[in-house]
């Protein structure tokens, strides 16, 4: 197929726009003989006039080949081959065209073949993350119509979009998540086949979709993430016991604390994110309990509770590390200690011997965020927290 070639000048995309770092790469690969083009992502951002977060380059040369020219640079992973070149702590990573089943129906297990460049653009999820960026001649290479929809603002599916969720359900994800980072509306095939192939997301690795959505909690578009996510009927499937909760109309305790963590200038640690969406959930379950009236809530009480309804919220499908687990459980107990169910006379601002209990007040800071009349305990914790820190320093 012949592409649609866009010469230079007749794009937005200017050389001074592109990272020195990844020019070099393409320009080293260019005079060895090899064809390497910038693609995905970061074409498409340059063309919105966003910052790209980072640099693909799509090579013909092999991976030992990539190795070889450049020093600083090192081969990776064992399902695909990866060139990371490096400078500083800053990574370029080059792959070599691939192919890939475009017409199968089933899961990928690997994908490994080499391929030409058209190959390499088929076995891509989306047009607007197909596109070639050549810096020789400064021209965009399009063979799926990526330009066109990124200027039209739409996301389609390259190839049948059935046939591709079900390769890798993760696409689903993704594509909710381009909508809520882009604004772009989803093609009609491409919204129906989502719609139908919902519940093969299931079968997709538990640690690539957390990874998406610990990134979409970290981007600033959370919110909006959570409730396409949660009106595409996706989030029933991922999370159902917040899909629950919200449902039972809590949709505004949830979506605010999302909202609050969009505006945050630096962003805080995973945990901390994850914690705005089990907080709501958990402070009823307490409430309910606490009315009930049958035990007292101690901390004790309420740090057994933290951990059964961390198990319960992740299941079936999120396999957690531990760690996080922890660090979750620990965030929302240390919240009773913070703003105790009942009054409590004497030493109330004692930092207790908690590890991560840093992490507990920055959550405490969300809340406060939402919730002005916790302004002024909130900081009179974290004095508190900080002359400690000062003694300890000290000794
Ligand atoms: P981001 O800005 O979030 O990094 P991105 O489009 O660059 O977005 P990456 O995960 O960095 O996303 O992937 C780089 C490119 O690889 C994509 O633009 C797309 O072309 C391709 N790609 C990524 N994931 C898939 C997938 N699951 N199926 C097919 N192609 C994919
Ligand atoms: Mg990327």
């Amino acid at each position: 197929m012949q592409p649609h070639i866009y010469p230079k000048g007749s794009h937005s995309i200017s050389k001074k726009d592109i990272d020195k770092d990844a020019l070099y790469v393409l320009e080293t690969l260019n005079k060895h003989g090899f064809t390497a083009y910038l693609v995905g992502g970061s074409v498409r951002d340059l063309l919105l006039g966003h910052k790209p977060k980072d640099y693909d380059i799509s090579t013909s040369a092999k991976p030992e080949e990539v190795k070889s020219i450049f020093k600083n640079c090192l081969l990776i992973g064992r399902r695909f081959r990866l060139a990371h070149v490096r400078f500083g702590p800053k990574i370029i990573e080059v792959a070599t065209f691939r192919a890939g089943d475009t017409d199968t129906n089933a899961l990928i297990i690997r994908d490994n073949t080499w391929g030409n460049e058209e190959e390499d653009v088929m076995r891509r999820d989306f047009t607007i993350n197909g596109l070639f960026y050549d810096a020789a001649n400064e021209s965009i290479i399009d063979y799926v119509g990526g330009y066109k929809d990124i200027q039209k603002q739409i996301l389609r599916v390259i190839g049948t979009p059935h046939a591709r969720f079900r390769q890798d359900p993760v696409r689903m994800l993704r594509l909710i998540k381009f909508r809520a980072r882009l604004a772009f509306t989803i093609e009609e095939s491409a919204m129906q086949a989502m719609l139908e192939c919902r519940p093969e997301i299931l079968k997709s690795s538990s640690a690539r979709v957390l990874e998406e959505v610990l990134r979409m909690l970290e981007s600033g578009h959370a919110e909006t993430f959570f409730r396409y996510l949660a009106d595409a009927g996706m989030l029933t499937h991922l999370l159902p016991v917040l899909a629950e909760f919200i449902e039972k109309d809590h949709k505004k305790e949830i979506f605010s604390f999302l909202h609050i963590i969009d505006q945050l200038e630096e962003m805080k640690e995973r945990p901390v994110l994850l914690s705005c969406l089990l907080f709501p959930l958990f402070s009823r379950h307490i409430a309910i309990l606490s009315d009930k009236g049958s035990r007292r809530m101690h901390l004790g009480v309420i740090q057994d509770e933290a951990f059964f309804i961390v198990n319960e919220f992740f299941s079936p499908f999120f396999v957690m590390p531990r760690k996080l687990k922890t660090d979750i459980a620990s965030i929302l107990t240390s919240q009773y200690r913070l703003t105790p169910l009942e009054r409590v006379k004497g030493r109330f601002f004692r930092i207790p011997r908690v590890a991560d209990f840093d992490q507990a007040l920055s959550f405490f800071q969300l809340r406060a965020d939402m919730e002005p009349g916790l302004q002024d305990l909130c900081s009179r914790w974290h004095s508190a927290y900080q002359s400690q820190e000062k003694k300890h320093n000290h000794l």
